[in-house]
C-alpha cells in the first residue's frame, strides 16, 4: 500500500512559511514560540480556527512592557505539523497568524517576522524545531546575529533550537515565567547598550 502525500507536504514546500514585516538588517531579535508562550496551547491538538485561539494571561501586556523598555524586534517561530498532517489548512494557519499580528500591532506590540514549519516530523525538513532552520532563515532574511539574539519557548525543542545557534534561551511554562524571562531580556539589553 502506498501512502498518499498531501499537497501541503510536497518537497517543494520543505521550507518554512514566512511573513516578513521588517526591513533588513536587524542586529538581533527576540524569537518567540507561539503556542504555550503567546497563546494557550491546545493539549494534544492544534489551534485549528481563530475562535480556538486564546491569548495567554498577561502575555500581550508583558510583551508591551518589554518593548516600552527596549526596542527589540519580535519574531514568531512556530511548529505547526497539523498542516502537514492534514488537520489544519495552511490558509487557516496564515489567517490565525495575521489576526494575531494585527491584534498585537493594535496593542503596541509589532511583530517583525513570522516563521512557521508546517511539516510532519517524518517529512525530513530542516525547519522543524529542535532544528534551527527557522532561526537560520531569519538570519538570512533579516541579517540578525543569532548569538546576540534571544529565544523564549515552552518546550525543550524550542530551547534546543536556540541553544544550537547560540541564542540566550528561556523555557517558560507559566505566564509568570514569561514575564520573568522578559525582565531578564530587558536587563541584558540594557547591559548591552551601556
Ligand atoms: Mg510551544
Ligand atoms: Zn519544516
Amino acid at each position: 500500500m502506498t501512502m498518499m502525500r498531501t499537497a501541503n507536504t510536497n518537497d517543494v514546500l520543505l521550507r518554512p512559511l514566512c511573513w516578513i514585516g521588517a526591513a533588513a538588517p536587524l542586529d538581533r531579535c527576540l524569537f518567540l514560540d507561539r503556542d504555550g508562550v503567546v497563546n494557550e496551547r491546545i493539549l494534544d491538538g492544534y489551534v485549528t480556527a481563530w475562535h480556538q485561539f486564546a491569548w495567554r494571561e498577561g502575555a500581550v501586556e508583558a510583551l508591551k512592557r518589554l518593548l516600552d523598555e527596549v526596542p527589540l524586534p519580535l519574531v514568531i517561530v512556530t511548529n505547526q505539523s497539523g498542516v502537514g498532517r492534514g488537520l489544519v489548512p495552511v490558509e487557516t494557519v496564515v489567517e490565525i497568524q495575521e489576526r494575531m499580528r494585527l491584534s498585537l500591532q493594535v496593542a503596541g506590540v509589532p511583530i517583525a517576522a513570522w516563521y512557521c514549519c508546517p511539516h510532519r516530523p517524518e517529512d525530513g525538513c530542516l525547519c522543524r524545531k529542535p532544528l534551527p532552520g527557522m532561526l537560520e532563515a531569519c538570519r538570512r532574511d533579516l541579517g540578525v546575529a543569532l548569538e546576540r539574539s534571544y529565544l523564549i519557548g515552552d518546550s525543550d525543542s524550542d530551547v534546543e533550537a536556540g541553544k544550537v545557534v547560540g541564542c540566550a534561551t528561556w523555557l517558560v511554562d507559566t505566564p509568570r515565567r514569561l514575564s520573568e524571562a522578559l525582565s531578564d531580556v530587558i536587563v541584558r539589553e540594557r547591559a548591552r547598550n551601556e
